[in-house]
């Protein structure tokens, strides 16, 4: 049987790493426990490679906000920015908050992560699964793993991440691992993900980007979300960050997507009603599919008119009644798109929902039930919005985890 280490950590991603250097630092013997053949998957994949690792603007979790918020004002991007500064990485914040490796290259957030940690001598055992875990002494956990290791660790962390973009019928088991410690996991469900649709209101438009207000209903209407950005029309649904950001409110059936496009371009119906009538005062002889050109992309233009009820069966401008205007600016104001749900967990970049946050403290992520017992990262009920919200929060959980009340050293 091995030592026994300070902290045992399981999952080598964001918050398992961040947690291994903070803890290591400061002379803590560490092991880091990864199921698979690599740390840092999931850093490696974010931001397409560049790695939004944090954001400086207004917080943006959902979850468990006030949780989040407690975290991050303990080790927030002030913070944050200290230590990967402290580790050899500087960091570059573009105007809209969000914040990068100053490469752009999310390699460089894995690299010195990983140096840092090596130079500790903390050790990361890959392939490693842990299956079992409990308490045999007071003061001293035992871990199992699949490859029949045993590890026994004064504190303990479950840093196991959520099922977000694993494939179906991965195991969850950082979850059973807190469930079998008195833990309550709350329900999870896919967020920052794709939007399936019905296939008419998307019909021929696959590939379309446009920017417009977005905003999602339940089926008797009430408003759930709104975000403002650029929507991408795909094969099989909608997408886009402001689309991804509205899908961890989709509940049930009949919710409902409804797109401004005119929001950006007549704030005021009655302009729009004006454009709309000077076109067909000035082209009357031109084909009535001309009559959103140069507003928006024409093949959506094509989708309002029909969802409209404008028929374009070869009339012109000129023939089209005035009556239908009022239509016309519905349909560009209210574009409805039908819910019938999302891409999945597989096609998420983070899980909502999660071990339950009022049962560990904000400021060590120790829980309350079992001492010596940490959860920090994506396995908590704390999803963010798109910008480096969710890996600030598995950074700034694993770092107050690895330091456990501690000054940090950086
Ligand atoms: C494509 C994509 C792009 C993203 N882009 C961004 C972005 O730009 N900005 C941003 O803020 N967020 C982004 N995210 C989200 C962000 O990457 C995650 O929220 C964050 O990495 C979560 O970190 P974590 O350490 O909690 O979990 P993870 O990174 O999932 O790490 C958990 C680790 O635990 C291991 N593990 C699980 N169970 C066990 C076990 N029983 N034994 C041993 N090991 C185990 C797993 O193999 C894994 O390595 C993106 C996500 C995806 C999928």
């Amino acid at each position: 049987m091995d030592n026994i280490y300070d902290l045992a950590i399981i999952g080598g991603g964001a918050a398992g790493l961040a947690a291994c250097a903070a803890a290591s630092r400061l002379g803590d013997r560490v092991i880091i426990l990864e199921g698979t053949s690599s740390v840092g998957r999931k850093i490696l994949a974010s931001g397409n490679g560049r790695c939004n690792l944090m954001n400086t603007g207004a917080l943006r979790y959902y979850g468990s906000p006030l949780f989040a918020e407690s975290v991050l004002s303990r080790c927030g991007a002030a913070e944050q920015t200290r230590f990967w500064k402290s580790i050899g990485l500087v960091v570059s914040g573009e105007d809209d908050g969000r914040v990068y490796p100053c490469t752009f290259q999310a390699a460089s957030v894995l690299d010195v992560l990983k140096r840092e940690i090596g130079s500790r001598q903390a050790e990361i055992s890959l392939n490693t699964r842990v299956c079992i875990c409990y308490k045999e002494t007071t003061d001293c956990f035992v871990l199992e793993t699949e490859n029949g290791r045993k590890i026994r660790s004064r504190r303990i962390l479950v840093a196991a991440g959520g099922t977000a973009a694993l494939k179906p019928g991965s195991a969850e088991s950082g979850y059973g691992i807190l469930k079998r410690f008195g833990h309550t996991i709350h329900p999870v469900f896919p967020a920052l993900v794709p939007v399936e649709t019905d296939s008419r209101s998307i019909s021929g438009l696959s590939g379309i980007r446009i920017r417009c207000i977005v905003t999602l209903t339940d089926s008797a209407g009430t408003e759930l979300h709104r975000e403002a950005g650029e929507v991408l029309f795909t094969d099989t649904g909608v997408s886009g960050i402001c689309v991804m950001q509205c899908a961890r409110f989709i509940h049930g059936e009949g919710c409902r997507l409804e797109l401004d496009m005119a929001d950006r371009l007549f704030p005021d119906d009655t302009e729009l009603a004006d454009e709309l009538l000077r076109r067909i005062r000035r082209y009357p002889d031109t084909d009535a599919k001309t009559m959103l050109i140069g507003l928006v992309p024409s093949r959506i233009s094509y989708a309002v008119m029909k969802q409209a009820g404008i028929p374009l069966r070869g009339e012109k401008l000129g023939e089209i009644s005035r009556e239908v205007i009022p239509a016309l600016i519905d349909a560009m104001r209210h574009y409805r798109i039908t819910v019938t749900g999302t891409r999945g967990m597989e096609n998420a970049q983070v899980t909502a929902g999660g071990a339950a946050c009022d049962e560990f403290r904000p400021d060590t992520l120790e829980s309350v039930i079992v001492p010596g017992l940490h959860a920090a990262g994506e396995i908590l009920d704390v999803d963010g919005d798109c910008g480096g919200f969710n890996l600030m929060f598995a950074f700034g959980s694993g770092i107050l985890a690895g330091l456990n009340g501690r000054e940090p050293g950086f």
